[in-house]
């Protein structure tokens, strides 16, 4: 049979490394071996019961059926209620849409933002799926570093100089995935400066705006005049340990909400009704749930950081935020795919080299905690010792 067509604009979407990671990892536990696993950006915590009888009782009352593709007018009350609260903004129910899951928000955005020939600022080190969906809707990714020489903040005047009159978007990322860095209040004010100078998008990534462990979680939005260009995005994934529920949303200006909920229309219709339900209970549930997690997030963070700095030709900065540590392996004068090699075959450790996150990442690896407890991390310490220096 002569070869079916696929697509030109798949060749340039990229992958986020961690499922491929995790999925190889998987194949080692099939043959008997015991793996650590520090690839998935995910937490090992249940789901709140609370959550989970909200959405048992949603389903007995047979909440089961189609919604508006923007959501539940229940939960976006919710979100906007929270969110106006945490971000000391005005938000209402037309500015939030519902999501299954961070990612899609992240999808939906770039989509409706950006054209082909366009350019986009993104962080790199980064998640992945920026660039990546910035390439497939034929936009150019423009990498900014976020650096550990820098202690992981933007650097503005490098950024000034990135913006063109191409550039329709800038992504921001804090608490930071792989880093672990939040940006200060000055670094924010300055990105928002640009962004409101040459009437720019931002993209506000806050799936981690639970998880800090030190300092103050900040929005762009917040800052005078953000509101109408920031795209905020969130999920209920890892404050709520709900990554397998599929749960996010995006608050943006009304107009494009009615956009990205016509994407949602034409993709996947809506976001599951009971699901939606469930986060209403999430939202309204007390803080202490997640600061309960959080504790536990940080003992992990304050064990492997420790360890993992002892290490000979390791440096390690300790992250303010969200669930991964990202050594600098310089030192070992390895290169990080190497030393990730090293800790998948010979320790067993499931991790991600920083290249995963774009070239600003080489010489770093990402150990992700949120999933191993403090023996595992036990484990996985005397596991790295066995095989160090690396040869
Ligand atoms: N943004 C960042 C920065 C992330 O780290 C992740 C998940 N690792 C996401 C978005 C996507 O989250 P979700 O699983 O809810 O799609």
């Amino acid at each position: 049979m002569k070869k079916l067509q696929i697509a030109k604009r798949i060749q340039s979407l990229g992958t986020e490394q961690a499922f491929h990671v995790l999925a190889r990892a998987k194949e080692m536990e099939r043959k008997g071996i015991d793996m650590i696993h520090m690839e998935i950006g995910d937490t090992n915590f249940n789901t709140p019961e609370i959550i989970k009888n909200a959405c048992i009782k949603a389903l007995k009352e047979n909440k089961t059926h189609y919604l508006p593709s923007q959501g539940l007018l229940e939960l976006r009350e919710e979100i906007a209620k929270h969110i106006s609260k945490t971000r000391k903004i005005t938000i209402k129910p037309e500015e939030v849409v519902v999501v299954p899951g961070g990612k899609p928000m992240i999808f939906y955005s770039i989509m409706a933002t950006v054209n082909p020939g366009d350019e986009v600022i993104v962080p790199n080190p980064g998640f992945p799926t920026y660039e990546s969906v910035v390439n497939f809707v034929g936009a150019k990714s423009i990498s900014l570093p976020i650096l550990a020489e820098n202690n992981f903040q933007v650097d503005l005047k490098q950024l000034a100089k990135f913006i063109t009159k191409k550039t329709r978007l800038i992504v921001v990322n804090s608490p930071h995935n792989p880093t672990g860095g939040i940006l200060t209040r000055q670094n924010l004010i300055g990105i928002a400066n640009l962004a409101k100078k040459h009437n720019l998008w931002v993209l506000s990534d806050e799936v981690y705006d639970r998880l800090i462990f030190e300092g103050k979680f900040e929005s762009i939005a917040s800052f005078p005049k953000m509101k109408e260009r920031t795209i905020v995005l969130n999920a209920f994934t890892k404050t709520y340990s709900m990554s397998g529920w599929r749960l996010g949303y995006g608050v943006m200006p009304a107009d494009l909400a009615k956009i990205v909920a016509n994407l949602i229309n034409n993709s996947i219709s809506c976001t599951p009704n009971f699901i939606q339900w469930a986060g209403i209970a999430g939202l309204r549930d007390p803080e202490k749930t997640i600061a309960k997690m959080r504790n536990e997030l940080k003992k992990r963070r304050d064990f492997l950081a420790r360890e993992i700095k002892k290490l000979p030709g390791v440096n390690c900065h300790v992250p303010q935020g969200a669930i991964y540590l990202f050594p600098d392996i310089r030192g070992t004068g390895k290169t990080s795919k190497e030393i990730f090699d090293l800790l998948f075959n010979k320790a067993h450790i499931a991790t991600l080299p920083g290249t995963s996150f774009g070239k600003y990442g080489e010489g770093f690896i990402r150990l992700s905690f949120g999933a191993t407890p403090i023996p595992r991390i036990r484990e996985s310490i005397r596991r790295i010792k066995s095989i160090w220096p690396p040869s």
